[in-house]
């Protein structure tokens, strides 16, 4: 199971954190993957609510996962987290400004980056175990993640409040303070959430909520409204420090505890978005403070005295109430170049990449080495760097624009396919990239087709090198539209993609492709191995041929001679490059076709015999399948 389980459900998407044993702590992949899902349902017309929860009884979510962002921030990486930021704000802001209702449920802690993902969802249920809070100031951040837009705008001084003193908010506070909108008995939530979930509307739960517990909080509002008031942090102190009472002198003490510049700049935040009320506004102001925090705040330090050395002695850079405004203003004065911007970044794709084997896997690093955002599961447990390793295939296509296949053979693509094609997306694209054989192809477009999913067959040329290198040749069956949408990827993997037509002409063309090369493979090295008993010389017999009629890939670019023509698997003691397996495989599959088709292929059957003879009963197997030369070298005439 992975740390986040998104899936469909009824009429509704439903988006649940799963790492109980962590509180739910916030990781970058889960943010990547809510905003993912978010993007993939907006235009999704079988998706008409969303429902956000979590696994486990203490927390819906405890916080962001700071532990990453500790240990780049020590060894001088301040671009992880600026990035974390950054993608985990633009995706609170989509939760916030989301078209269809999104229903979540706040059991136990919602703290920190758990308000970014609970609390700007339009319907925010809590229950008797809720405890809202925004902690950041305690470990030398401001409250972010939107929340310093909440702040503003709960009732008085309680933003202040809140926010410098980290306090945690019961179900009725949360209420009070706009963090939630309706209480409902834990013991119903189930029922309520299933009912959602299979209606795609919002009845079910505007029939079950009841009437919250009171703000513990309510009660303390004038003293809060008193003490909270005035320009800076040091005004607050010195309200509280002359109010004598227990609630003013506790607040006093957990102010003292946090950090001094932290405050100073939240203060001054809540005071500037009380006149706003756009959430990107908040948003882009927090991130002016924690682009800079771990270089110019107290953020680093304040994770080392609470998270990792827990000594609770954070040695912060200011006296409580001796942080110059100066300080204040460089935190929060813009960014320029690196300021948060919210438009679309329309040429990153969504894509689930499903087979990382030896071509896969150098074909997802390229993928994500470009921007897009990759998804990836395969059953070997093997990733490819820059994409998200997730927990199965069903995952990886959720919400995808593009889900990509590169598998063994036609029948494992085919329930490849029988799994995720019902769950991608209508107009997503299927690109499978194996070599399989046509039949297979055609079978899977037909399912693509009625569930309306584009698929494209797009077999390769170019090998491990060109998958790596991203100089492979695609062959593509499939209709204008699904070809058009996968081509900026082609353009990344690849260096050239031909559009064969109809769906299952890209095998074709893969193997008649492989059909020509397994046959003038062995008849180049027939030829050398005859030269050789001819006595003629290999380099002046490459010299001729190369240049003459009989050239061809196998001559020219391939040579099966070691130390003749440019470097290839023969210079390698024939490792290869393209087993002879392979081969065997693709020449099987052209006479598959040929025979289906009621096609003549004498040389193509042949070249198929003496590769099966060649892996299956000599020493091909795991060889090169230019090491054919060796084998003509051993052997004399039949
Ligand atoms: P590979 O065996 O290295 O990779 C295939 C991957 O698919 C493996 O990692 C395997 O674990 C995974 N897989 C198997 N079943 C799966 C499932 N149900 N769900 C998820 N993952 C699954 O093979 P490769 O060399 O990467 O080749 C992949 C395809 O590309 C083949 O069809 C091959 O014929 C074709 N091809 C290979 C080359 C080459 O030079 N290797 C060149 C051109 C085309």
């Amino acid at each position: 199971m992975s740390e986040i389980d998104i899936r469909k459900s009824g009429r509704s998407g439903h988006i649940t954190l799963n790492r109980p044993e962590a509180l739910n702590a916030l990781t970058y992949d889960m943010v990547r993957a809510i905003d993912a899902a978010l993007l993939g349902w907006a235009n999704d017309p079988d998706v008409a609510l969303i429902v956000i929860d979590a696994v486990g009884e203490k927390a819906f979510c405890a916080g962001g996962d700071i532990a990453d962002l500790y240990e780049s921030g020590k060894a001088g990486d301040f671009a992880f987290g600026q990035g974390f930021w950054r993608d985990e704000y633009r995706m609170n802001a989509r939760l916030a400004a989301y078209q269809k209702p999104v229903v979540s449920f706040l059991q136990g802690f919602t703290m920190g980056g758990g308000v970014g993902v609970g609390c700007h969802a339009a319907h925010r249920i809590v229950g008797q175990s809720s405890r809202i809070a925004m902690p950041e100031c305690g470990i030398g951040l401001v409250p972010d993640v939107g929340g310093s837009m909440l702040l503003a705008h709960a009732p008085g001084r309680l933003g202040e409040y809140l926010g410098l003193c980290t306090a945690r908010m019961g179900p009725g506070d949360a209420i009070l303070a706009g963090f939630a909108d309706h209480y409902l008995p834990e013991e119903a939530w189930e029922a309520v959430k299933a009912a959602l979930l299979q209606s795609g509307d919002l009845g079910a739960l505007k029939a079950a909520v009841t009437e919250p517990p009171s703000a513990e909080l309510a009660q303390h509002m004038a003293a809060i409204n008193a003490s909270f008031c005035g320009e800076t942090l040091g005004d607050i102190c010195t309200n509280l420090r002359m109010d004598t009472s227990e609630f003013a002198q506790k607040s006093l003490a957990a102010i003292e505890r946090n950090s001094p510049l932290a405050m100073a700049c939240a203060v001054e935040m809540i005071h500037r978005l009380r006149s706003a009320r756009d959430l990107p506004r908040a948003l882009e102001l927090e991130y002016r403070f924690t682009h800079r925090a771990m270089e110019h705040g107290d953020f680093l330090e304040g994770i080392r005295a609470l998270i990792i050395d827990k000594d609770r002695a954070p040695k912060w850079k200011h006296a409580l109430d001796k942080v110059p405004a100066v300080d204040v203003s460089f935190m929060l004065r813009p960014l320029g170049k690196d300021k948060l911007t919210f438009e679309e970044e329309s040429t990153a794709m969504q894509i689930g990449f499903i087979g990382l084997g030896n071509m896969g896997g150098p074909m997802a690093a390229n993928l994500a080495a470009a921007g897009h955002n990759v998804r990836s599961f395969d059953v070997a447990g093997t990733s490819a760097a820059g994409a998200v390793a997730v927990a199965s295939a069903l995952d990886a296509a959720m919400n995808a624009d593009v889900v990509i296949t590169m598998l063994p053979n036609g029948v494992i693509l085919r329930s490849v396919a029988d799994e995720v094609i019902p769950a991608m997306n209508k107009g997503a694209v299927l690109l499978d990239c194996s070599t399989v054989d046509v039949e297979s192809a055609r079978a899977v477009a037909a399912l693509c087709e009625t569930a309306g999913v584009l698929p494209l067959d797009a077999p390769v040329s170019g090998g491990t090198g060109g998958a790596s290198g991203g100089t492979l040749t695609f062959m593509v069956g499939g209709a204008e539209e699904g070809f058009n949408k996968a081509l900026p990827l082609f353009e990344i993997m690849g260096q050239k993609a031909v559009h064969c037509g109809a769906s299952g002409n890209g095998q074709a063309a893969k193997i008649c492709n492989n059909m020509i090369l397994g046959v003038t493979m062995i008849a180049t090295c027939e030829a050398f191995a005859l030269a050789d008993k001819l006595g003629l010389d290999r380099q002046k017999m490459f010299n001729v041929v190369s240049t003459s009629s009989g050239y061809s890939w196998s001559m020219n670019a391939y040579c099966p001679a070691p130390g003749v023509g440019p470097t290839s698997p023969a210079d390698n003691g024939y490792k290869p490059g393209f087993a002879a397996d392979l081969m065997l495989k693709d020449l099987r599959l052209a006479q598959q076709a040929a025979i289906g088709a009621d096609a003549d292929t004498p040389m193509g059957a042949m070249a198929q015999a003496l590769y099966a003879q060649f892996v299956e009963d000599e020493d091909g197997a795991g060889q090169d399948f230019s090491a054919m030369l060796p084998r003509f070298e051993k052997s004399g005439r039949p």
